[in-house]
């Protein structure tokens, strides 16, 4: 387990205090991430969340050039497909176009190739997408992209370039980013035989149980189940308390980029928002 610390000044009751930012990693795979963040606040793990899903650029096919297309479907639909398919992206290595020293004309620097030759009988996967270099191949490669009968032919050149979700949700590397805060399920224990009663009526599979003074359930995701039977019962008896300053936060992404390396950039960018903002703060009379 990772544990990164940063310092963050808070204002708490009039008071200037310093707390150290904690990051727990609970779950790094290679499209998922699932973190647990303590001494924080939702503004600043909703800041993130929105960046990934608006501002963090992938590449994606942007440019298709139709040679040859027998197959039952229209060029149109078989481009959109192809614009859905996760194309391995290093950021290190691209620009935007609009900013290359091409002039956007599409250069090595922020243009990446494939070209398509397949004859049927048989089925189109995204991993026939040749690259012009072997570091671009498609990791992806049995997303099925059409089909093709006897004597269908489909020949075709794409251009990937990079871009952001809020231009088009195929250049939108994550998906379902989200945070849940701690929750602490409380009881007065002189009720203890009525919350009882409450807890044996719900479902099963909600996996809760009465520890102590607290309810405790074992997949905090599905307190609104919780919250929704409280509601039908109108009891009174359980108070439900959000800690604000602990969330777990995760996400996925559509293998574009690595988990790891679609919560670093976003956090880059975050930051780099802000020096850009304290700049302009120095300039104001
Ligand atoms: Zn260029």
């Amino acid at each position: 387990m990772m544990v990164a610390e940063r310092k963050v000044a808070d204002e708490v009751e009039g008071f200037r205090v310093t707390k150290k930012m904690k990051v727990n990693v609970k779950e790094l795979k290679p499209k998922k991430a699932v973190l647990k963040i303590e001494d924080t606040n939702p503004y600043f793990v909703n800041s993130l969340r929105r960046i990934m899903l608006a501002d963090l650029p992938k590449l994606a096919v942007d440019d298709v050039v139709i040679y040859d297309n027998t197959s039952a479907l229209f060029d149109e639909i078989i481009s959109h497909r192809l614009g859905l398919v996760p194309i391995p992206t290093d950021l290190s290595l691209l620009t935007f176009r609009n900013e290359c020293v091409c002039k956007g004309k599409g250069c090595p620097n922020c243009t990446v190739r494939y070209t398509l030759s397949k004859e049927g009988e048989g089925t189109v996967y995204s991993g026939d997408l040749q690259p012009e270099e072997k570091t671009w191949a498609i990791k992806e490669d049995k997303i099925p992209i059409l089909n093709l009968y006897n004597d269908q032919r489909l020949i075709l050149e794409v251009e990937a370039v990079l871009g952001r979700g809020r231009e088009h949700s195929k250049w939108q590397a994550v998906q379902a980013p989200g945070y849940i805060m701690d929750i602490s399920i409380e009881f007065d224990k002189k009720n203890v035989g009525d919350v009882k009663k409450f807890v044996d009526k719900l479902p099963k599979d909600l996996g809760v149980e009465i520890k102590g003074d607290k309810i405790l359930m074992k997949d905090d995701k599905k307190l609104p189940v919780l919250e929704y039977h409280l509601d039908k019962e109108k009891t009174g008896l359980i108070t439900i308390k959000k800690d604000p300053t602990k969330l777990t936060f995760s996400f996925e992404t559509d293998g574009s980029l690595s988990a790891k390396d679609a919560i670093a950039e976003s956090a880059k960018f975050l930051q780099e928002k802000y020096a850009e903002f304290g700049k302009l703060l120095k300039n104001l009379k």
